[in-house]
């Protein structure tokens, strides 16, 4: 192992994921937080303004964690330049229908991985170490995208490198899945549900988590612990969405979202 080799690669991920970071957070704030268009209010999913220390908390962490991201990304980057791992750039060796097969199969994978593992971390005694940072955003903006403890962000980094070592995949598949991780994580923390109505009250909705399922997960704790889909939230019947905000109601007469108990 060519150490300068790595740690040079693992400098340079670093810079592009902190880029691509501020890129797509900022982009997020700007338009929803500093802009307050009328359009937006209904959208709003709390009240709750966090503060301006708060706001760099989030930024301070997602910085680290882009650090941290960068460390297993460089060590298959380094590995796929020798041919080890499973990222491959010719199409035609595994075929379109796996190229188009593989993202799903990523995403269901990444989101099993990070349910069981978010949930372990609201064990009484690994909430206070490892996860308590990330729920000091209780109406989180959309720097808390990355807002995580050095020990969140080193168990959430390993899986996806893992499963390029494991499961072919193309190279602009797996850019993609990168891309569409960190739009996923800031707009699911944007404060506000960018999905429209009926989208969100359709197929859609019904299986894609959005922004309105995970901040229930910052108001209640003890519910919506998935990443991407609802079906593992369905399965050990921690979902919950639908009649908890205004827009989503079917009844006439909506119960307005109160800030509920830490727990579970
Ligand atoms: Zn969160
Ligand atoms: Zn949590």
């Amino acid at each position: 192992m060519d150490w300068t080799l790595y740690l040079t690669t693992a400098a340079a991920l670093f810079v592009l994921i902190t880029l691509r970071y501020f890129a797509i957070a900022g982009f997020f704030y700007w338009a929803l937080w500093r802009r307050e268009r009328p359009l937006l209010r209904a959208r709003r999913l709390t009240d709750i303004r966090p503060p301006r220390r708060l706001i760099l908390s989030e930024i301070r962490w997602s910085v680290i964690a882009s650090a941290i991201y960068a460390l297993p990304g460089a060590l298959v980057l380094e590995a796929w330049k020798q041919g080890g791992t499973a990222i491959y750039a010719d199409i035609d060796s595994h075929g379109w229908a796996w190229y188009f097969a593989s993202i799903p199969v990523y995403l269901f994978l990444h989101d099993t991985y990070f349910y069981w593992t978010h949930r372990l971390m609201h064990h009484p005694r690994l909430f206070p170490v490892m996860h308590k940072v990330h729920h000091e955003s209780r109406q989180p903006t959309p720097w808390a995208g990355f807002s995580f403890h050095p020990t969140e962000s080193l168990l959430g980094a390993v899986i996806l490198p893992l499963l390029a070592f494991l499961i072919p995949i193309h190279v602009s598949a797996i850019l993609f899945i990168l891309v569409l991780m960190t739009v996923v994580s800031v707009t699911n923390h944007s404060g506000f549900e960018l999905l429209p109505d009926r989208l969100l009250k359709g197929p859609i909705g019904r299986h894609w988590i959005s922004a309105a399922h995970h901040n229930l997960h910052h108001q209640r704790y003890s519910c919506n612990y998935a990443l991407y889909f609802r079906f593992w939230d369905r399965l050990m019947g921690t979902d919950r969405l639908e009649n908890e905000y205004p827009f989503l109601s079917t009844a006439a007469a909506a119960p307005v979202l109160e800030p509920g108990e830490p727990g579970g």
